[in-house]
């Protein structure tokens, strides 16, 4: 029996299209029969809804080639009724359900308490971030990689508000909605009630009201499902869970699923948001969160199996032919050699993005510093994305990293330069932190003791060596005209550090701020004009999600390529905000020619791409 379920909603901006796949085939749409629409149907005013239906029902036909060896949904006979729809999708959630149950895919849950700024609306009041994997089987159980943090949050939770909340809050409840009923989705539980047809993104849903019978028993899901018109799988389910049980309470969320693989519609991300501001509601509780689902095809064969393997022989020795290294250069393959396993063991972990195209974006920004400063190093910089979302950077050997969330956030291209350079800075300095992971045994841990077994920081000595160093290195640079822009994000930063704690906590590198003081870069944040929110062309810093998309299969990263949208008041602003969650759905082997995604509600203003200057 579930009774203290916790939920929470998710809804996402980020529009993750299979293009880089492999295309399986084009869908061939058998002209099967439509479905009897008009049964239990509203008169649907959608423009869709006069069209015919084409509704091949049948899987793609070379769906063996998935990614995976899994069994797929057996093709069903085209449906002709809502009533064969339902039992469709009910079929193939529970097909889902089955695919996924060894995955343990990596789930991250950030969430942001609001207060009511008059001028700003709701704001940041204070964070909180999870990050944990995900058992997919029978029994949900994240296991978090953040135990002593989690400690404390809870006794902070427990101390500062009522005792539901902390249930509420407790990571094992941001797992549930990724299905609509994990245990009970059938006819005998709920009632499926057709509305009508809509298009999400390129793909066009049934969708259908779903209320739990009389007695089907607590923490049922009530609320709305989409189901895509070609497979019928469910891509995206928005509602919450009902009735509570005594003492607890269900958030509302919006959960959606990307086809990331032939035949299924794999869950991504989920929005929750709770909150009134309006005059006269008790906003006793007001938070957002974004929780982001990804590292399905992390390569482990069963959980007890938890130690990745190491692999050096894909450090390659560097030492000329029949002759020992000399000192100097028995030190810098040692240094390669450091930095190669704990870029591995990051990427095997899932906490790095595998290389590709945001890397070499960054790549450019790093060359520009490198070349315009004469900086002539005996092993090239390499830059990697980090796929979680607090801010943060650290560089280990000759390779830099910096978090998913932090590049999100970044306003311009001279911002990212800045913090780039901090940790080219190290690398021009000699900082080199990472040399003791060339020691093998030091690898051999597991995934979710990473962040206890790893870590680059620095000494305050080193850091503020590094800094200064970076200033050089950016006044020499094309930046140098830019710095104002640098200054204005440290404000900005500067202005929202004390109730963002959870999200300039690092967990692998130097924090940004220490007791809500900013301090990276502190130079530069006297520089450039006063913060002012009433100035609508001031962008300062973007809300969370607006710049790099993760495919939640493969962990691949990509930049997000949106159409700015008009910022009209300073509530649009949002610095370092968790949004919804808009994705634009398209089906695998799809996505290709639908490379902009103008759905994103974010503020994504003048994006001068980086790299592109
Ligand atoms: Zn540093």
């Amino acid at each position: 029996m579930r009774t203290t379920n916790w939920m929470v909603t998710a809804a996402l901006l980020v529009s993750l299209s299979a293009a880089a796949q492999q295309a399986a085939n084009s869908q061939s749409p058998a002209p099967a029969s439509a479905p009897d629409v008009s049964q239990g149907s509203q008169s649907s005013q959608q423009t869709a809804a006069a069209q015919p239906a084409p509704a091949p029902a049948s899987q793609p036909a070379d769906v063996q080639s998935a990614p995976e060896a899994q069994p797929l949904p057996a093709p069903a006979p085209a449906p002709t009724t809502m009533e064969d729809v339902v039992n469709l999708f009910i079929q193939h959630e529970h097909g889902l359900i089955k695919m996924l149950a060894k995955r343990t895919p990596i789930v991250e849950t950030y969430l942001q308490n609001l207060t009511l700024d008059p001028q700003l609306g709701p704001v940041p009041s204070e964070d909180h971030y999870f990050l944990g994997r995900m058992d997919m089987g029978e029994t949900i159980d994240r296991k978090d990689y953040l135990k002593e943090e989690e400690k404390s949050m809870q006794q902070r939770l427990m101390g500062g508000f009522q005792r539901l909340y902390k249930v509420q809050y407790q990571p094992l409840g941001f797992s549930w909605m990724v299905y609509a009923d994990r245990t009970d989705f059938d006819r005998n539980h709920y009632e499926f009630r057709y509305v009508r047809r809509e298009f999400l993104g390129d793909v066009r849903c049934l969708v259908f009201d779903v209320t739990p019978k009389k007695d089907a028993g607590r923490g049922r899901f009530l609320g709305r499902l989409w189901v895509e018109d070609q497979g019928y799988n469910i891509v995206r389910l928005n509602g919450t869970y009902y009735p509570a049980p005594r003492n607890s309470y269900f958030f509302h969320m919006d959960s959606w699923r990307l086809n990331l693989i032939p035949g299924y519609w794999v869950p991504s991300f989920i929005y929750s948001e709770e909150g009134d501001f309006s005059a006269g509601a008790k906003n006793k509780m007001a938070f957002k969160a974004q929780t982001r689902i990804w590292g399905y095809d992390l390569k482990r064969g069963n959980k007890d199996d938890e130690l990745t393997q190491i692999r050096v022989d894909s450090v390659t020795d560097e030492t000329p032919a029949n002759q020992d290294a000399s000192p100097l250069q028995a030190e810098r393959v040692w240094q390669q050699q450091a930095e190669d396993n704990v870029v591995e063991r990051l990427v095997g972990g899932g906490l790095l993005a595998p290389e590709g195209d945001v890397d070499r974006i960054l790549q450019t920004v790093v060359n520009n510093l490198e070349v315009t400063n004469n900086i002539d190093l005996p092993r090239p910089v390499r830059t990697r994305v980090l796929l979680t979302s607090p801010l943060e950077t650290f560089s280990v050997g000759n390779t830099i990293v910096i978090s998913r969330g932090l590049v999100d956030v970044l306003p311009d291209e001279a911002s990212l330069a800045a913090v780039l350079a901090h940790e080219l800075a190290h690398i021009v300095l000699g900082h080199n932190l990472g040399s003791k992971y060339a020691f093998n045994d030091r690898m051999l841990f597991s995934d979710d003791t990473t962040y206890q077994n790893l870590g680059f920081r620095h000494i305050p000595e080193e850091e503020e060596a590094a800094d200064k160093k970076a200033l050089e290195l950016l006044k020499n640079s094309p930046y140098a005209q830019k710095l104002e822009n640098v200054g204005l994000f440290l404000k900005a930063l500067q202005a929202r550090a004390p109730a963002l704690g959870a999200l300039l906590t690092t967990h692998l590198g130097n924090p940004f701020a220490s007791n809500g003081t900013v301090t990276r870069l502190a130079a530069l944040a006297t520089q450039g004009p006063a913060l002012d929110n009433t100035k609508l062309d001031q962008i300062a810093a973007l809300p969370l999600g607006g710049r790099v998309k993760v495919n939640p299969w493969d962990d691949k990263a990509e930049m997000v390529k949106t159409a700015p949208v008009a910022i009209t008041s300073a509530r649009d602003k949002m610095p370092f905000e968790v949004t919804p969650f808009f994705p634009r759905l398209s089906r695998y082997g799809a996505g290709a020619p639908t490379a902009a995604a103008p759905t994103t509600t974010a503020a994504a203003p003048n994006p001068s791409t980086p790299g592109s200057n």
